[in-house]
């Protein structure tokens, strides 16, 4: 163990984080929680694994489910495409013995939606296995701490020579948590240095490199609020790849004109009403503005068979999995009708 990784850890015993509810040796919890943290805090992290692992206690409780029953619980975390890996995943772990997961960070790393860090954390985590792992919070501690500027690829190239050599040879699971927490927890964006145990040699001189960030393209739909007395508001499938793929929505076009035509897909005839204001959404790589548009229903012909591509929904907890930004229209809509 070098010096870097000794402080670091004797700062963990102290000050680190010991209480987060996947913390331990099962590969099931430390494979999910590693999912769901992908580029998502703690904070919110938390309530959702609870969930989780309450609905699916174990990787073949997860392979049972259905895809709908998954995005349902994961609704409102983000990145869908994460919670259709973790499926597809388990379906594939869900083959093996029970209780008998992938001991190398490779095998890990083979299956859908794991990358070399997520991979490495997992067996570090769960069976000791020293392996580097190099995600957000630990790119932004050795980058600051061996002064490596970037991005590009020799950068990455030195981050990951430089968090192998700090990977120690025991106490490996310690040492992984210690250094998440200590870049979650000091090493932020504002860091704290004066509390930090790498003060002393850190290169950081208050500047990091720039980020080379273009910036987000706008992008606009107009979702159709379809509502009958009874039934609720109806919602179709997205398709299953995609943003949002597979979760559940309300009809959408990209121009409001071509809105009754969607409608008249779907088997009924509208007529455009009033449309609500816009609601904005941020993904990493564009914005979105939404703007709801109530149709009052004609009459309705032949439509799509109700319970595969499209269903009414009259709220209620968890209900189908939907993007948070629509789950959040359409239960105004019904608290409002
Ligand atoms: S001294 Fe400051 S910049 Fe350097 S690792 Fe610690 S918190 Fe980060």
């Amino acid at each position: 163990m070098d010096g870097f990784s000794a402080k670091v850890l004797a700062w963990y015993r102290g000050h680190g984080r010991h209480d987060l509810p996947w913390q331990g040796a099962d590969p099931y919890a430390r494979w999910l929680a590693e999912v769901m943290l992908q580029q998502t805090t703690v904070t919110a992290v938390v309530p959702y694994y609870r969930r989780f692992m309450s609905a699916f206690p174990s990787v073949q409780a997860l392979a049972r489910a259905s895809l709908d029953d998954v995005l349902a619980l994961w609704s409102g975390l983000g990145y869908y495409a994460r919670a259709r890996n973790l499926h597809a995943a388990a379906r594939l772990l869900a083959m093996r013995d029970a209780g008998d997961f992938p001991r190398t960070a490779d095998e890990w790393a083979a299956l859908p939606g794991i990358g070399a860090s997520t991979a490495a954390a997992i067996v570090a985590f769960a069976f000791g296995v020293p392996a580097a792992i190099l995600d957000a919070n630990v790119r932004r501690v050795l980058s600051r701490y061996h002064g490596v500027r970037g991005p590009d690829a020799q950068a990455e190239r030195l981050l990951w020579a430089h968090a192998r050599a700090h990977t120690p040879m025991h106490d490996v699971a310690a040492y992984t948590q210690a250094i998440m927490d200590l870049g979650a927890l000091l090493c932020r964006k504002a860091p704290e240095c004066a509390r930090c145990p790498l003060a002393a040699d850190c290169a950081f001189d208050g500047k990091d490199a720039p980020r080379q960030r273009p910036p987000k393209p706008e992008r606009a739909v107009y979702m159709a609020v379809i509502a009958e007395p009874g039934r609720g508001v109806l919602l179709v499938r997205r398709p299953p790849r995609g943003v949002w793929g597979g979760l559940w929505s309300l009809p959408e076009s990209t121009a409001l004109a071509a809105l009754p035509a969607v409608v008249e897909g779907l088997g009924f005839e509208g007529a455009l009403g009033p449309s609500y204001p816009a609601v904005r959404h941020v993904f990493t790589h564009f914005r979105l503005s939404i703007t709801p548009v109530r149709v009052a229903c004609l009459s309705r012909g032949r439509g799509l068979a109700e319970g595969c591509d499209m269903m009414w929904y009259k709220g209620g907890t968890p209900g189908p999995g939907m993007p948070a930004p629509v789950r959040r229209l359409v239960n105004q809509f019904l608290e409002a009708s």
